[in-house]
């Protein structure tokens, strides 16, 4: 799986969203980006996006969010692996590659 932005995909049209958050008790002040990719490997079908969160320009976690339902994921991954693997890839995540987990949750 190769995943790109979305800009890189759509050009213009697409939006980069950034919240500014202050005086948190879990997360340092300032600017937060929300930069989503996507996959472009033409033999993948993983229907999932992965959205890094940037702080200072610093990647500092990484989302996981697979807009199919679990079963989608079953049925992709050649069945259930028995671990919850399969069904972890429904809704969003936070990903094992990421550089920290910072709190972020995000609902679906
Ligand atoms: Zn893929």
């Amino acid at each position: 799986m190769k995943f790109i932005p979305a800009g890189e995909i759509i050009g213009s049209a697409h939006q980069v969203r950034t919240v500014n958050i202050a005086k948190s008790s879990e997360l340092p002040d300032g600017d937060y980006t929300f930069v989503d990719t996507y996959c472009t490997t033409s033999t993948c079908d993983c229907r999932k996006a992965m959205i890094q969160v940037l702080h200072n320009g610093k990647c500092v976690s990484i989302i996981n969010f697979g807009w199919e339902k679990p079963s989608y994921y079953e049925k992709w991954m050649g069945g259930s692996s028995g671990d919850g693997l399969t069904t972890s890839m429904h809704g969003s995540s936070i990903d094992i590659t990421s550089p920290g987990v910072i709190g972020v949750i995000v609902s679906y």
